[in-house]
């Protein structure tokens, strides 16, 4: 187990250290795979760019972030004695909840030691004379490594709009997934929201709260949903508690990694009158179960259609100046289809004196001024930026890497039409490459640390399965790669997600090929196929011995 050197003086020819793996990130994925591999007695390194563990929970820290599926759901299952003994103070946790959970994690498990902060991976190649992968990182030290885990996370590479002027704005400027350590002071001021996605949906109540004055710069409305969040009750802990090994198996068998209550009939075969009590009675509830009132609602246009139109007219009877109420109206796209919004009175906030819905699908936003955002028709003075504008979703943090793969094979020329991989894990002609919840796996179509399990703990089984064998390597096969493509997109068509312009498919990044990313055949099956892969001996791989 040697230690990784630096050599801030220049590029270094040849990797000075040498670990069993490196994994890249130290959110949910990285702690867990680092702590599966230390119980394998491997050599790991953990390369994070950020100043501290967390991930996702490190980075968010904007007024209102939380998760929006269920806490006690939305917490590693992998220990029993960790499971019992934390206790969530809400039904969602708020960002720094989660963030203590998650540095509580690294601490009770000893992950610290492994695990180098303020260090982005900026390449890494794979060596075929050596069958190992060669990481470089942002402070000019290099490492090989035998094993290479991308624990880079679905949403980490923070989307910038393309604004004209942007970096002209002599106010402050803020993206969501870039938050202030110590968080940022709106008394007074005049502040501009753009993007109303999951974000923006969670930080503009919280901003207009603070602000004298809030302009929200809406291009597409979303589909929100009340989270009906509250403390969490001593009754339902204790109830989960009880059964929490059999309850976490029930969720992993499930298509989104969350136990919903689904009707099994059809939103179309009801009568009208029930329908909207079965929708209102969801909406009461809370959350994402929203979408599984009825069992077609995400695959009959039709029967999306009835829940979109509830929605609609929740909307109506929130919002109080009809013109807004129909401004805030989705239109055009399913709902679910872009990501479902959990909100804490979102549609109220535009009942505010202060707040102010700007429409700029009708008004486009011209330029950012030195002194505010001008759309065609109006100019906005502004003390302060809000980017809610997302992320380069599943694709971004691996493709800001230069990743390199047998012949020098740059990643971004394999992904050039849209990513390819097999089982969302492994890429053809990148051995020996893993990639936690990737491009092609549920993802982010799950509840994200059921599918971060299953992906931590079928690549530490397979690893573990190399050595004991004397394996050096594993490669998907082409074949194997090709196959899963073309089921995955076959599994896509029958959906509703190609329907929507969403950052599922790629739609909010420029020149981004169209391809639904995310897996919509559901975490359970999707589990038992990964299974059954590694029960044929690793079906769809090549293995090899070294030389
Ligand atoms: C605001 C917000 C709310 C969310 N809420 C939910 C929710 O309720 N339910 C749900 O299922 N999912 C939710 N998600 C998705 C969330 O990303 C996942 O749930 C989960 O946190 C992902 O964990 P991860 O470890 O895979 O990735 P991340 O938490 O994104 O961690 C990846 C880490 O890798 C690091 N990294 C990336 N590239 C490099 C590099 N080149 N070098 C070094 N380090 C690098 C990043 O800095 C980051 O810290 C939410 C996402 C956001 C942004």
């Amino acid at each position: 187990m040697s230690d990784v050197q630096s050599n801030r003086s220049g590029d270094s020819p040849a990797p000075r250290g040498r670990v069993d793996a490196v994994v890249v990130g130290a959110g949910f994925a990285g702690l867990y795979m680092l702590y599966r591999l230390r119980r394998l007695g491997l050599s790991v390194r953990v390369y994070e760019a950020g100043g501290g563990v967390g991930g996702t929970w490190y980075w968010n820290r904007y007024p209102g972030a939380r998760c929006d599926i269920a806490s006690m759901d939305y917490s590693y299952s992998f220990s029993p004695e960790l499971q019992q003994e934390w206790t969530w103070t809400e039904r969602y946790a708020t960002q720094p909840e989660i963030l203590r959970y998650l540095e509580h994690v690294a601490d009770r498990f000893e992950l610290r030691a492994h695990i180098q902060l303020r260090t982005r991976v900026t390449a890494a190649a794979f060596d075929e004379a050596t069958d190992r992968w060669v990481i470089r990182t942002d402070d000019g030290a290099s490492v090989s490594a035998g094993f290479l885990i991308m624990a880079t996370g679905c949403l980490s590479a923070a989307k910038v709009p393309d604004l004209e002027g942007l970096e002209a704005f002599r106010g402050e400027r803020y993206h969501t997934s870039h938050w202030p350590h110590g968080g940022v002071d709106f008394t007074g001021k005049r502040v501009g929201v753009i993007g109303t996605g999951s974000s923006g949906v969670q930080v503009i109540p919280a901003i207009a709260e603070q602000a004298a004055r809030l302009f929200v710069f809406q291009r597409t409305p979303c589909f929100s949903v009340p989270a009906r969040n509250a403390p969490l009750e001593a009754a339902y802990e204790s109830r989960m508690k009880a059964n929490y090994a059999e309850h976490r198996q029930r969720a992993r068998e499930t298509r989104a990694g969350v136990i919903m209550d689904v009707d099994p009939r059809s939103a179309l075969e009801v009568p009208p009158e029930e329908r909207e009590r079965a929708y209102q009675a969801r909406w009461e509830q809370g959350g994402t179960g929203f979408l599984a009132t009825f069992s077609d609602v995400m695959r009959s246009r039709e029967a999306n259609e009835t829940a979109a139109e509830f929605v609609r007219s929740r909307i109506r009877a929130t919002v109080r100046d009809p013109d807004v109420a129909e401004a805030l109206s989705p239109r055009g796209y399913p709902l679910g289809t872009r990501r479902l919004c959990v909100d804490t009175g979102y549609y109220e906030t535009f009942n505010r004196e202060n707040v102010t819905l700007v429409d700029v699908k009708a008004s486009p936003i011209e330029e950012i001024t030195k002194a505010g955002l001008r759309t065609r028709s109006a100019e906005y003075a502004l003390d302060s930026l809000v980017l809610a504008t997302g992320f380069d979703a599943m694709t971004g943090a691996l493709t800001r890497i230069e990743l390199r793969g047998r012949g020098g094979e740059p990643l971004t020329a394999r992904w050039a039409d849209g990513p390819r991989t097999y089982l969302g894990v492994a890429i053809a002609g990148f051995p020996n490459l893993f990639t936690i919840t990737g491009p092609g796996s549920p993802s982010v179509f799950s509840n994200a640390i059921v599918s971060i399990e299953q992906h931590v703990e079928w690549i530490a089984e397979c690893i573990a399965y190399l050595r004991e064998r004397g394996f050096a390597c594993i490669e998907a096969t082409a074949e194997a790669e090709e196959g899963w493509v073309a089921h995955a997109n076959e599994v896509a068509e029958g959906t509703l997600y190609p329907l929507a312009s969403s950052w599922y498919v790629g739609a909010n990044i420029p020149g981004k090929p169209r391809v639904l990313m995310p897996y919509a055949g559901g975490v359970g099956a999707y589990r038992k196929r990964c299974e059954a892969v590694a029960a044929q001996g690793y079906e769809g791989f090549s293995l090899s011995r070294a030389g």
